[in-house]
């Protein structure tokens, strides 16, 4: 027998979370011929020796809707061994968008997602109204993952109600154009409907974005044409219900009355929060019920703390301050020099210490007022991080000079972790071993000078089933793999058995690892962001290609979009 790919003599761990074994690959024509001990040739060999040969991670919570255009690789999922996103999550997707919206749909994003306008406007090629119109486009561009697309509640609302969208609640002729525009959406293969009804999605004005002013029968409605059709995943990200059981008690009813009426697999983030210690566990509780009772829901979790990663050539928490503003518009350079000289750093303390006593309103990853025991000093890869607060105790120091004189050691590129939630890393293990979560939620493509998540998956490698060995092996895989397939739908992917797609990370289990992030001006007109790579994937396979090897690209472009049941069935 002749293959394209043979991978020899590595250890599957093939997703389903079943015990690890010895195994061949055999790839050919993109699917996994065979695997078991293979005596065939093929064009190419990979030596898997000492490494794990796992499914392609696949990342359920992308905002990469605009990079799609302008990173044909899909960075930086691409570097952790991701073959496969879900995008157009949160109401923020780029179609329906008719041509005199357009602003209007930039608009939506920009705040809430921390997307540069200008580098959408430069980067994305419009070429739809409608959203059918808009898979046409993403397949034919070029791409080196997979990719699969909700259609957005923000971006139908503006399609059929104008700038009413964002002040006015739908009527019923309003109602059935949506309805009718999210019925073709999914027949032409949408993986679903998103939405937020969040108070951290803003616009650059401070208003709320447009799916935020629909009322819950909208919502209800909408979903109800996925649960007619039987297609179709609903994702959304949550009311504000925070610190007042009433509204939560309400809320959860809600959602699981709707994810039971309509049948909808329905999914959403659920984080905890350290000034509301115990509000992650009635969303479970809430979970496992909707799935006694026949529902199909899934918790979007994550592998650690969610967090702003601040620094002098990002973002600090003291920059809405006129003596912080006007030194910060400086070149870094000239800013290491106003924090060298002793007159300027003084008044710089000065106003930093007086913002420390007042309150501040920051949204979403937006730098907030530190808590120095929630600041960690960001100089390794993966944790344990010290905090502030124990640095400044053991030198004795002010921890407002300890932040400046840190930054200073490394000329400003220095960044600090400022979580915003998932504190307790104990409760994030918690809710990983929880049956009906999965390790996702990495805003890849979003916020992109304020977080850098996309190295979730390896960070759950390296730390959680390396480091700690908290997790097994089996278990974390099939946590970023088949369970996400499952709940998507993603037919052939997720797990390594013969006849599947040939999505495949092959990686060593005793180096895998993010490596230290960096801010670099690469978007288009020249827009910032943040950059994170990883060590220790050996191979990156998608649909049968080699994508990388050795995290560096190897000119493939094997991606596809992945369309819902109703298309390949059309
Ligand atoms: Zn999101």
């Amino acid at each position: 027998m002749s293959y394209d790919l043979i991978i020899r003599d590595g250890t599957i761990v093939d997703g389903s979370g079943l015990p690890r074994y010895r195994a061949d690959v055999a790839i050919s024509d993109g699917r996994i011929a065979e695997i078991g001990k293979i005596n065939g040739s093929a064009k190419e060999i990979i030596d898997a020796e000492g490494h794990i040969v796992s499914p392609g991670f696949i990342d359920g919570h992308t905002h990469m809707d605009a990079q799609i255009f302008w990173d044909a690789l899909g960075t930086c999922s691409c570097w952790h061994g991701v073959t496969t996103v879900v995008m157009g999550n949160c109401g923020f997707s780029l179609a329906p968008c008719a041509e005199k919206d357009r602003q209007r749909v930039i608009r939506n994003l920009e705040r809430a997602e921390d997307i540069s306008p200008k580098a959408m406007e430069a980067g994305i090629k419009w070429s739809w109204d409608t959203f059918p119109q808009y898979l046409d486009t993403i397949d034919k561009l070029p791409k080196g993952i997979n990719y699969t697309a909700y259609m957005g509640h923000s971006a139908l609302r503006t399609y059929v109600m104008g700038e009413r969208a964002f002040t006015e609640e739908a009527t019923s002729e309003d109602l059935s154009a949506m309805k009718r525009e999210l019925r073709g959406a999914i027949k032409a293969g949408a993986a679903g409907f998103s939405t937020s009804r969040n108070r951290n999605h803003e616009t650059p004005d401070s208003k709320p974005v447009a799916s935020r002013l629909a009322n819950w029968n909208e919502v209800r409605e909408l979903v109800g044409v996925m649960g007619d059709l039987g297609a179709g995943v609903f994702e959304l990200a949550q009311e504000d219900i925070e610190r007042d059981p009433e509204r939560m008690r309400d809320f959860l009813g809600r959602l699981q009355r709707l994810a039971l009426d309509t049948r909808v697999p329905t999914t959403f983030g659920v984080v905890s929060m350290r000034k509301a210690p115990h509000t992650w566990r009635p969303y479970f509780q809430m979970i496992d019920e909707t799935v006694a009772a026949g529902g199909r829901m899934l918790a979007q979790g994550t592998s650690r703390w969610i967090s702003s990663l601040l620094s002098f050539e990002t973002a600090m928490p003291f920059d809405k301050t006129p003596v912080w503003s006007d030194m910060r518009q400086l070149p870094l350079a000239e800013q290491e020099a106003a924090l060298r000289n002793p007159e300027s750093r003084r008044a710089l303390l000065e106003a930093a210490r007086e913002y420390m006593t007042k309150p501040d309103r920051a949204i979403g990853a937006e730098a907030r007022k530190p808590n120095f025991d929630y600041l960690f000093l960001f100089d390794k890869p993966l944790p344990p991080y010290r905090s502030i607060a124990q640095i400044a105790q053991e030198a004795n120091k002010d921890p407002l000079e300890v932040i400046i004189d840190l930054a200073l050691e490394k000329h400003l590129k220095q960044f600090f972790i400022q979580p915003i939630v998932n504190e307790d890393q104990d409760i994030v293990l918690g809710m990983m071993r929880h049956p009906r979560s999965v390790v996702t939620f990495s805003d890849s493509g979003a916020h992109v000078s304020q977080i850098m998540d996309s190295s979730i998956q390896t960070h759950l490698l390296g730390h959680w089933v390396r480091e700690r060995q908290a997790l097994t092996l089996e278990y974390a895989i099939r946590k970023i793999t088949f369970e996400l397939a499952s709940f998507w739908g993603l037919q052939g992917r997720g797990m390594l058995r013969e006849g599947n797609f040939a999505d495949i990370a092959i990686f060593d289990p005793e180096t895998i690892s993010p490596t230290m992030p960096t801010l670099e001006y690469d978007l288009p007109a020249g827009a910032r962001r943040l950059k994170q790579k990883s060590v220790g994937i050996k191979a990156t396979i998608v649909n049968g290609q080699v994508l990388m090897r050795n995290n560096e690209h190897t000119g493939a472009l094997p991606g596809k979009l992945i369309r819902g049941p109703l298309a390949a069935s059309a």
